[in-house]
């Protein structure tokens, strides 16, 4: 069983509102299909997120603010260590972040955040297309964009086939869209980490609302 990993965005928790090595956004247009889709750029700068929100630091930091093709997953040292220690696979440690806690309308660099993690993800899983009845159509030979065959998805099927066995994955088709195995959630309800919430894997795109 997979499922879905997902910040919890109720008001207990802070939260980083920006990263402050985001450069730009900049509009470009694919020649050979014409869709319009947008390049990020970002500083060459340690990552250093501003927090905002809640009191407490959770061990799943959520991200609303701008950000490149992927929306920053980023963990405290302690889920990383649990991670590392119980043989979690399918993570990659891209180093310690700065963390800024926003206080009023400056930017306090002094008030004590827990060390936190950036990381990215090898794993990879997809849609079982044939059971959800779903395709991907008008594929740009030249970008990879596509279209769905449909609006709505419904109950998420995912095919086993196409997992490479990492126990944390993108959604191959839905990027954004981390899905763990049980393993990982069941380390994370033993250790109570806080801040993410799991999402049975027939339930894992109800939270993008499609
Ligand atoms: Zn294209």
């Amino acid at each position: 069983m997979f499922f879905g990993v997902f910040p919890n965005l109720r008001g207990k928790y802070k939260y980083a509102c920006n990263d402050l090595s985001f450069d730009t956004r900049e509009e470009k247009v694919c020649p050979a299909c014409g869709r319009s889709y947008e390049v990020s750029s970002f500083r060459d700068e340690p990552k250093n997120f501003v927090l905002d929100g809640g009191k407490a630091y959770p061990d799943f930091l959520s991200y609303t603010g701008p950000s490149g093709n992927m929306i920053p997953f980023i963990i405290s040292a302690r889920t990383l260590k649990l991670f590392e220690e119980n043989g979690i696979s399918g993570f990659v440690n891209l180093g310690k972040v700065i963390c800024s806690v926003k206080r009023c309308s400056a930017y306090i660099l002094d008030e004590q955040a827990p060390e936190y993690y950036l990381l990215d993800f090898l794993g990879t899983i997809d849609f079982d297309f044939k059971e959800m009845h779903l395709k991907k159509t008008k594929t740009c030979s030249a970008c990879g964009r596509f279209a769905w065959s449909r609006l709505r998805f419904g109950s998420v099927i995912l095919d086993k086939s196409s997992w490479n066995g990492m126990d944390i994955c993108r959604l191959a088709s839905v990027p954004n869209v981390i899905v763990c195995t049980e393993k990982v959630e069941a380390l994370a309800r033993k250790n109570k980490l806080t801040g993410l919430i799991f999402q049975q894997e027939q339930d894992i795109l109800s939270q993008r609302g499609l």
